[in-house]
């Protein structure tokens, strides 16, 4: 790991995925989005537990099911917590839970634009090796050649090429055309120099972005 750049690029995206629900208001299938409200129901020893979406056309609600009648001795009681106090983190990672969406939807829309907070781990002078690792803590609807380019303003086409001779890889490998997914680093070997480090060091950090 000599002479090498290390970053670490936290992606946290900017819009919770819109599941497509028959809207009784419109009367069709519309897409609702989350309205970051925790709706609870007590029955005796049951709660009920929704989470409240909107849709986007006519604002009629639709309550996911995030529990159904669970005792209330079998929850968390972080959890409890969380929901008894709208606890925005929580709630983020509800609408971000894509396996429960899909169980209620068969469409789903979800957004690319993503916020990108970038710290340098380590860094040696003169180094011409570049390790970024990637940090999703919800899901991104990105793939991962797509966002390389656009980040470090790199053609794709010189990207793939930069590929094909190992002047990058990634950790896992053979991802580069999927979607980004958290704990994947990508090592770039510049020492070919076509990119000079001193734009792609300042892209990689963030600097005056
Ligand atoms: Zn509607």
């Amino acid at each position: 790991m000599c002479k090498t750049l290390r970053v670490r690029w936290t992606l946290i995206p900017q819009t919770a995925p819109q599941p497509w629900i028959t809207c009784s208001g419109c009367r069709g299938l519309r897409p609702f989005r989350c309205s970051g409200k925790i709706r609870l129901n007590a029955n005796g020893r049951r709660l009920d537990a929704w989470l409240i979406y909107k849709c986007l056309d006519c604002d009629k609600t639709w309550n996911r099911p995030v529990f159904e009648r669970r005792n209330v001795r079998d929850i968390d009681p972080a959890v409890m917590e969380a929901m008894q106090g709208n606890d925005p983190d929580w709630i983020r990672a509800e609408a971000f839970n894509l396996e429960a969406l899909r169980h209620k939807s068969t469409r789903i829309d979800e957004f690319s634009e993503v916020e990108i907070s970038k710290e340098i781990l380590g860094e040696a002078p003169g180094g011409t090796r570049l390790a970024i690792e990637l940090a999703a803590p919800w899901p991104v609807d990105l793939r991962l050649d797509r966002f390389l380019a656009a980040e470090l303003k790199i053609s794709r086409a010189r990207l793939a090429a930069l590929h094909e001779s190992g002047g990058i890889r990634t950790e896992p490998d053979g991802i580069l055309r999927r979607r980004i997914r958290s704990g994947t680093v990508v090592f770039l070997d510049l020492s070919a120099g076509e990119e000079p480090m001193a734009s792609l060091r300042s892209l990689a950090v963030g600097d005056g972005a």
